[in-house]
């Protein structure tokens, strides 16, 4: 997850039923009974299948769709059936299941705060907002960790709390508003976690060839000339770099931490958390040690884990990454 829209604090609007301005292919009475979430699974050809099922694309969704004026479709999803898919999808269902259960909470808590009735949808079934693959994301420990949660939600105040999570934050959260600049929020400033030292990302090491990253960010090096050397500028309180200094021959500019982890790939740089950054000589290239994976806002899923192995439940897990926020229910 990576990767998520950051929306302000508020009271999330109740799903709405019918989506404004979409054509229903479907019987409506057979989801105006109860709310239903719209995730928007895009172009392609849906067709019914009898019960609560239906296909898109060959592949079986629970409940049923409607079609924007677009063509687009969008699948009418009851919350906890769109959960069973998400939780699964979001973290390796063979995790223990009070990792599963928070990975639960937090998904349900995300839909419920981002909800917005005046749009046509509320979702994409992408790392944009939550992976959802229907019926076969589904796992049985990840619908059991679902089932045991449900209705469990954080909240901060009267309101859902604002939700993000990734894999693996190298020992330390990042506060929100590092990461994308908005307003803080009291709950997501950071925090150290001592539990993810198991994930494969908790150190890593790679090497960044110049002309690769030249070429990532060439909007920022014609006025600098030939990239010689690539330095980190600033660090924000987790130890993430908040800002590079690209070093050409002919002068130098600095991009921020985000600008150039989203321009050189996140797959390339796994996070912003960078222990060391050196030329390698004649080599072309800056090596790099770093921790974690992801942009470290929110809930570590490895710490998570780590938590969860060492008896630790959801009640206990969830204020260690969400200080001040508090598990209701719905
Ligand atoms: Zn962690």
């Amino acid at each position: 997850m990576r990767r998520r829209m950051f929306l302000v604090l508020g009271a999330a609007p109740l799903f709405v039923a019918r989506a404004a301005r979409a054509q229903s292919d479907a019987d409506p009475s057979s989801w105006s009974r109860k709310p239903a979430l719209r995730v928007l699974l895009g172009s392609g050809a849906a067709t019914a299948v009898g019960g609560d099922l239906f296909t898109f694309a060959g592949r079986p969704y629970r409940g049923t769709f409607t079609r924007l004026d677009d063509g687009r479709i969008v699948n009418l999803v009851d919350l906890e059936e769109y959960l069973y898919s998400v939780v699964s999808r979001e973290m390796s269902a063979r995790w223990p299941i009070a990792a599963l259960e928070v990975q639960s909470i937090c998904a349900r808590t995300y839909v419920l705060q981002r909800s917005d009735p005046r749009r046509e949808y509320d979702l994409i079934p992408s790392e944009l907002d939550q992976r959802y693959d229907g019926v076969a994301g589904e796992t049985p420990g990840g619908t059991a960790a679902v089932d045991a949660t449900t209705g469990q939600v954080l909240k901060y105040g009267d309101a859902f709390a604002t939700i993000a999570y990734s894999s693996c934050c190298g020992g330390h959260t990042e506060a929100s508003s590092d990461a994308w600049g908005a307003a803080p929020i009291p709950y997501l400033e950071g925090v150290v976690c001592t539990w993810c030292s198991a994930s494969p990302n908790y150190r890593w090491s790679t090497a960044l060839p110049l002309e690769q990253i030249a070429g990532r960010l060439s909007t920022y090096l014609g006025p600098i000339g030939t990239l010689q050397d690539l330095r980190v500028t600033q660090r924000d309180p987790s130890g993430r770099a908040r800002g590079f200094e690209l070093v050409g021959d002919g002068g130098s500019a600095v991009v921020s931490g985000a600008v150039f982890r989203r321009a050189v790939g996140s797959r390339v740089l796994p996070s912003l958390l960078i222990e060391r950054l050196e030329r390698d000589g004649g080599a072309g290239q800056v090596s790099v040690d770093g921790g974690g994976l992801g942009h470290g806002v929110g809930l570590c899923q490895w710490g998570a884990r780590g938590m969860a192995l060492a008896g630790r439940q959801p009640a206990e897990i969830l204020p260690s990454y969400f200080p001040g926020a508090v598990l209701a229910h719905l």
